[in-house]
């Protein structure tokens, strides 16, 4: 029996293998965001929608050419998708090969059973029918012992591998950052408006210290080309202390 290949090189073109609901999307965000390429994903970015099967083609055709520039720059790429087809994974193969970059099939072997449950949790648009599923489950563990065969550099289980860690620190990398703990500047004020809005708004917000409009509270101002949203918000303990020391 062969020991357990883990070995994932650095860098390398990570072929998950699994199917819908086996936890690619989950095992994929391990890795900064950059890095992973997830076909639905440009099923979105060419129809609106992730679930939309009929845009698989021109879906695939752009990720392809993603894919493409970044092995020519030897990146670090995941690529999400459930690569259950024998042709689907013979092309990333020879893709991977002729940038000269290393490929590693990481399988996901999650039960089948397991598997079509996850459907239940998500909207119509996105839940895989039973029978693909279970067509898709049966064809990762056909595919299993053939893997090294096909040309992989390294076939991998998921399980066998340890990347909770990994997102862990990332993920504390962003917060310290955000803190400034990191000896950067941080985000102070607006760590609340990361909060509350999301990333998307911090460039968009400004503190008005006083304001005519909240009787000379603080207003918290979202701007937008000529669309502006302001609202007061609930004074500091500090401005508390100072107003009511005046009256
Ligand atoms: P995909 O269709 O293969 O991309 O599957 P997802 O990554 O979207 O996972 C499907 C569901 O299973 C999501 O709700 C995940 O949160 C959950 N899930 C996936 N992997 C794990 C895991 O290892 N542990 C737990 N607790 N939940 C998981
Ligand atoms: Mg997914």
């Amino acid at each position: 029996m062969q020991p357990l290949d883990t070995t994932i090189p650095e860098p390398a073109l990570i072929v998950l293998i699994g199917a819908a609901g086996s936890g690619k999307s989950t095992w994929a965000s391990t890795w900064p965001t950059t890095q992973v390429l997830e076909l639905d994903n440009f099923r979105a970015m060419v129809s609106d929608e992730a679930g939309c099967q009929e845009a698989t083609d021109d879906a695939v055709f752009a990720l392809q050419a993603v894919l493409e520039a970044r092995l020519a720059r030897r990146k670090m790429t995941v690529l999400d998708a459930t690569n259950t087809e024998a042709a689907v994974r013979a092309n990333l193969i020879a893709t991977a090969r002729r940038h000269g970059v290393p490929t590693v099939a990481l399988v996901i072997s999650t039960p089948a059973s397991v598997c079509v449950e996850r459907q239940a949790d998500r909207t119509p648009d996105r839940a895989v029918p039973e029978p693909v599923v279970l067509a898709q489950h049966a064809a990762m563990l056909d595919a299993f012992s053939g893997l090294p065969g096909e040309g992989f550099d390294h076939v991998v289980i998921a399980e066998n591998i340890h990347r909770l860690e990994a997102l862990l620190q990332r993920v504390s990398d962003a917060r310290r950052a955000d803190l400034g703990w990191d000896g950067g500047e941080g985000l102070g004020d607006l760590l609340l408006v990361r909060r509350y809005f999301g990333p998307e708004i911090l460039p968009m917000w400004r503190w008005r210290d006083t304001s005519q409009l909240a009787g000379g509270d603080r207003v918290g101002e979202i701007r937008l080309g000529a669309d502006r949203l302001s609202s007061p918000c609930a004074p500091t303990s500090t401005e508390r202390a100072t107003s009511a020391s005046r009256s």
